[in-house]
């Protein structure tokens, strides 16, 4: 049978469906603007699923979405951007429209399910996934299971703090892991270098040229070209980043961290030096313990991962 995945985007509803292989058979996008009300997401979040589905016989849906998810009783609590959305039962909505189980989770848990099953962790026993993007998103999968903790919140590692006295964070923190190594914390510290450096920088020349602010793109491209701004902003994101890697490390003992999320699109100029930098943060016993490695799913993780729900796997 196959199995159906939802990813509810800021901006658009994505479905597909997925073979037991993980081979994806259909797939259908709706955007959500213009939509007004619980009720018309609901009905476009079943249309796109109707579209897939054809006549195929269906082991389940997935659902992943951002924000706080409970689980447990499939419902939404905060963090998707759409109408009267919050404190929504969207499982037994859907259950009650489709006929078909429905497991609703958040979308770093579904990723960190989809890696594991079909990505870079499949042959793991437990791996950790990071996203590091606008913010940092993560998910567990210990011993062979997804873990989800008592109330289904876990895996909020972006949210652990580095620095008590560091930068305010969106939860309300300061000094979470997420102002210091996601995408927006890499142009914020560049942006302050810059602002405290007498000397021109590459990464101003790069953003200019293209019209818009010093992203952690540009860190990267004019660390490449020899920025001495750049290299040293890129040596203080790589030890942010690699200290949060190695207290996942010494939390978890995971075989396997993913690393997923536009960042890491900056490839092995990200990757060799973190590499080095974790193995040096870790406690000796863990040294080489622990692979650290890119995503293989792209943009279609959310929707693999949820319908990976519904998928035997062993
Ligand atoms: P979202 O957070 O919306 O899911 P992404 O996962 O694409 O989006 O992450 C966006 C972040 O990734 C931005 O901060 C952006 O600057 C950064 N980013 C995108 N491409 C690259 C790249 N090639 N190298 C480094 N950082 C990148
Ligand atoms: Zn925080």
């Amino acid at each position: 049978r196959a199995v159906i995945g939802v990813d509810l985007g800021g901006t658009k509803i994505a479905t597909g469906m997925l073979d037991q292989d993980g081979g994806l058979l259909a797939r259908s996008q709706k955007a959500t603007a213009g939509l007004q009300s619980s009720k018309e997401v609901i009905s476009t979040i079943v249309d796109t699923i109707e579209e897939v589905r054809g006549q195929h016989e269906i082991a389940g849906v997935g659902v992943a979405s951002p924000g706080m998810v409970d689980s447990k009783n499939g419902v939404i609590l905060n963090g998707v951007n759409l109408p009267d959305w919050d404190g929504i039962s969207l499982q037994s909505e859907l259950e009650k429209r489709l006929g078909i189980s429905v497991r609703l989770i958040n979308d770093a848990n579904a990723a960190a399910w989809g890696e594991y099953v079909y990505g870079a962790g499949r042959g793991s026993q437990s791996m950790v996934y990071v996203t590091l993007s606008t913010g940092i998103g993560s998910g567990l999968v210990l011993d062979g299971r997804l873990f989800l903790g008592t109330s289904s919140f876990a895996g909020e590692l972006g949210h652990t703090v580095i620095d008590p006295g560091g930068a305010l964070c969106g939860c309300g923190q300061r000094g979470c892991w997420e102002t210091y190594a996601s995408g927006t914390a890499i142009a914020r510290i560049a942006n302050e270098a810059i602002a405290e450096s007498a000397a021109a920088s590459q990464m101003t020349t790069l953003a200019a040229a293209e019209g818009v602010p010093v992203s952690a793109k540009h860190v990267f491209q004019a660390a490449g070209m020899g920025d001495e701004l750049a290299n040293a902003t890129l040596e203080q994101v790589i030890h942010y980043t690699g200290l949060g890697l190695a207290n996942i490390i010494h939390s978890f003992n995971p075989d396997c961290i993913v690393i997923g999320g536009g960042v890491s699109r900056a490839g092995a100029a990200f990757f060799e030096p973190l590499l080095k930098k974790t193995e040096e943060l870790v406690m000796e016993p863990y040294r080489g313990t622990c692979k650290i490695k890119p995503a293989e799913l792209k943009d279609d993780v959310g929707i693999i991962g949820a319908a990976a729900l519904f998928v035997d796997h062993q």
